[in-house]
């Protein structure tokens, strides 16, 4: 513990690394942290998912954080079981420099400790290899018979068949080399850490890029409050990030300060005066060209797609992605395919997903990135099945191209041109109920299969439709919507 009596976690180490005030508010003035988002907590509890399924590649340990109340309790049991030679222990807490850590996985082997931190990801980033050497810091200071600190990640080439085999879903990289020459940067940044929270005092750090990377900063509501308003200049798509700090240091913080000049491009400008004269952008010839594209009959289509961490179902990979649902609206009417048996049913999936679209003309979707892999990853399941799919691919018409083109641009979608909310800025008839995102779909659909009560099932089943309906009657609209426009 420091003379601050604050200790750095790993958490608070990497905020300090993107920011010296968010490391700062973090310490000291938590609740002015922004709620976490559902997203964000889905994010979180898949990580912790992920980690305990970690444990079976050494089982049998003892749980440090599960008998303890304080990190403190905790550290001193870590030193307790270490000196009892216990061969595992999941989350391993130690104390050194006034930075705690806790290794999730910390093994016995001829006599020397390895810790092993588990990273619910295919990849390694560079804040994971950062975590990681800072934990290696601390635990080669900790602890006399330290080996090694390994990072476990999921093997993109393990192919579920019939039984997980933990030891091959998971693949292990040493940070021992790296780690160890960064020891001197650790000693000064941590001591540049402990003298921030000793002066007490708020850093005086304006808003930058910082605020976005690695992650978009908790804080961001606090700092950012008085810079987001409707008229902010952050609020215009297409600029650089970079560029736009520029501009707002230098005092050009307000849509109507952007000039002519600092914009250049003619359709930028008709952005700003869009913002000026909270009128739409409407590229009638565009627009026009886009829609008679469009071959009647006509329907709007939308998937959800399951992908996750640990493999389901036998002959995927980790984060393969599934899909299970898939709606298709047609004006009044709408029909749809759910996946609700436990097995795999994929092949099925994409007979249904033909039989659902093969009488029109035309498929409207949003964004259509998500369908293409879909269907691209069916046809290397069922290759006989390539001529019905590919005349799918080929009749799909994304209407989010008049977005992203700003064929039609209104100044509600700021620099957002995501489905939800193009729909509720030009379709107020629009709403979603509970679910609100695809990686909240994808928590349900988890959700559905773990329930052992059919009528929950059935509430769960209804609510992913609706959500799905509900993508695809708006991508519907919105063509129609385009159409009065243009007539
Ligand atoms: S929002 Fe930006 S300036 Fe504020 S604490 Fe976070 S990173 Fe720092």
């Amino acid at each position: 513990m420091s003379s601050t009596g604050y200790s750095i976690s790993k958490t608070s180490f990497l905020k300090f690394e993107q920011c010296n005030k968010a490391f700062f508010l973090y310490k000291t003035h938590p609740y002015l942290r922004d709620k976490l988002s559902k997203d964000k907590q889905l994010t979180f509890k898949r990580g912790h998912d992920v980690g305990f399924f970690a444990q079976q590649l050494f089982p049998g340990g003892r749980d440090v954080s599960k008998e303890t109340k304080s990190s403190l309790q905790a550290a001193a049991l870590t030193l307790t079981l270490i000196q009892e030679k216990l061969p595992v222990i999941y989350e391993a807490t130690f104390l050194f420099n006034g930075v705690l850590i806790m290794a999730d996985m910390l093994c016995l082997d001829n006599g020397k400790y390895t810790a092993y931190e588990v990273k619910s990801s295919i990849k390694i980033s560079e804040t994971y290899l950062k975590d990681a050497y800072l934990q290696y810091y601390v635990l080669k200071n900790s602890l006399v018979e330290f080996d090694d600190l390994y990072l476990v990640t999921l093997n993109s080439d393990y192919i579920l068949d019939t039984e997980i085999e933990a030891k091959k879903l998971f693949k292990k990289r040493s940070v021992k080399l790296k780690a160890e020459e960064n020891f001197p940067y650790f000693d000064h940044k941590i001591k540049e850490a402990h003298f921030l929270l000793e002066q007490n005092i708020i850093p005086n750090i304006g808003i930058g890029k910082q605020c976005f990377r690695p992650y978009q900063c908790d804080f961001f509501g606090n700092c950012w409050k008085e810079t987001i308003s409707e008229k902010s200049i952050f609020n215009m798509p297409f600029l650089d990030k970079g560029l736009l700090f520029e501009w707002f240091h230098m005092g050009t913080k307000h849509i109507d300060q952007l000039t002519d000049e600092l914009l250049e491009k003619d359709l930028l400008i008709r952005v700003r005066n869009s913002f000026l004269n909270q009128k739409a952008i409407v590229q009638k010839e565009k627009i026009i060209r886009f829609l008679s594209d469009i071959k009647h009959p006509v329907a709007a289509m939308d998937m959800e797609i399951w992908s996750p961490a640990i493999p389901q179902l036998n002959g995927t990979k980790p984060f393969e992605q599934i899909p299970f649902l898939v709606c298709v609206f047609e004006g009044e009417k709408s029909s749809s395919f759910f996946i609700g048996n436990a097995n795999d049913q994929r092949i099925e999936f994409a007979h249904q997903l033909i039989a659902l679209t093969k009488h029109f003309a035309s498929i409207l979707v949003y964004d259509k990135t998500m369908e293409i892999n879909a269907i691209n990853n069916l046809l290397n399941l069922a290759p006989e099945l390539r001529l019905e799919l590919d005349a799918l691919k080929s009749k799909m018409k994304d209407v989010f191209d008049v977005f992203l083109n700003l064929d039609y641009y209104h100044p509600g979608f700021k620099s957002n041109f995501s489905l939800k909310v193009v729909a509720s800025t030009l379709l107020p008839e629009i709403n979603y109920s509970v679910i609100g995102s695809g990686l909240e779909a994808m928590n349900y659909y988890d959700q559905y299969r773990l329930a052992d009560n059919d009528l929950e099932k059935e509430r769960i089943k209804a609510e992913l439709i609706d959500y799905c309906n509900t993508d695809s009657e708006a991508t519907f609209k919105i063509v129609d919507f385009l159409q009065k426009l243009v007539k």
